[in-house]
């Protein structure tokens, strides 16, 4: 283009490919798969569309109903698409494929915090030491005595800290420390029973986090291999009101949970909640006025399944109107 330089012209093709993929979601009928994950379809289980998502062919409606088109689209309020089944005539949210597909990368990445090949491209990569043969194999140990495996899918050798605890001065606390947290003991109370600061505390919670999940990873890496005909799981979820965060923004935070638990032994598969550390709020508000994410329905964004600035400001209106001639404060 003449007049402009390559710094504008680059900016003028971002906005154009912001404005084509707004324009695709906009016209779309229900969110697209993302990464192979499509779950818009009914969930009824006996009905003959369970599992089978909206194909586009279909038209609205039509004598011969495998010409007919599965679901309806109906509307359960602003901002809240719903499908409705034209065989069970069940209807459900549309929920973002994109945003299942985030949610189940930051969870899946939660459970692979255990040692294993460090080679991203290796096939053992992801799989823990602690599986042993025929994975990995013992390989001496380095010259401070940490242990040390080689892989026996691309033969890289490495090692890992000799413990856990290696920095750690006060090591024995920490079973006591543990046990106090798992019976709910407030955290200034476990500072003085355990004598520590709240530095200290803090880190050593971290340091637990850390020990659970690679605890975890290596026992649910061997999962693929257990004789396992079917899994019952039984799934309850639980909200918790935390403190503010902030002195100047004293709001209550509310953060779900699921848990999930293997029926037949109780074993437990993980409590995940909807809290995502790795974002910066800021960041994320910025990247959805670029990429016009508020202009869609839910389902349909890009940031799916954040908490936004404007999804704020609605859920204070719809409380304000809740309560009457009552004001929110915030
Ligand atoms: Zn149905
Ligand atoms: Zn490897």
């Amino acid at each position: 283009m003449p007049g402009i330089d390559q710094s504008e012209a680059d900016f003028i093709a971002v906005i154009e490919l912001h404005a084509q993929e707004h324009a695709a979601k906009e016209s779309a009928r229900i969110p697209a798969a993302f990464e192979g994950i499509q779950v818009n379809f009914c969930k009824t289980p006996d009905c003959v569309n369970f599992g089978v998502p909206e194909d586009d062919d279909g038209v609205k409606w039509s004598r011969d109903p495998a010409k007919t088109r599965r679901y309806a689209k109906v509307s359960a309020g602003k901002d809240y698409p719903h499908l409705r089944c034209n065989a069970c005539k069940a209807s459900f949210p549309l929920k973002s494929n994109e945003g299942i597909a985030q949610e189940v990368a930051r969870l899946a990445g939660e459970a692979k915090a255990d040692i294993c090949c460090p080679d991203e491209s290796c096939s053992n990569h992801g799989f823990p030491v602690g599986l042993g043969k025929p994975l990995y194999s013992s390989f001496g140990k380095t010259a401070i005595g940490s242990p040390r495996w080689k892989c026996m899918a691309c033969s890289k050798t490495f090692s890992a800290p000799k413990t856990a605890t290696h920095r750690q001065r006060q090591s024995h606390k920490n079973k006591l420390i543990f046990t106090l947290l798992v019976n709910q003991m407030a955290m200034r109370r476990i500072c003085e029973v355990a004598e520590i600061g709240p530095k200290a505390l803090y880190d050593k919670i971290d340091f637990i986090h850390r020990q659970c999940q690679a605890f975890a990873a290596s026992r649910e890496a061997m999962l693929p291999n257990l004789p396992i005909r079917r899994l019952y799981l039984g799934v309850d979820r639980q909200d918790y009101a935390v403190n503010w965060t902030q002195r100047d923004d004293r709001r209550n935070v509310v953060l779900s949970s699921a848990t999930t638990v293997d029926n037949e032994t109780g074993y437990c598969f993980g409590m995940h909640v909807n809290f995502d550390p790795s974002l910066d709020p800021t960041a994320v508000e910025q990247d959805a006025h670029d990429s016009l994410d508020y202009r869609l329905s839910p389902p349909f964004r890009k940031h799916a399944r954040e908490w936004m600035e404007s999804d704020y400001r609605a859920s204070v209106a719809r409380s304000a109107k809740l309560v009457p001639g009552g004001t929110v404060a915030c």
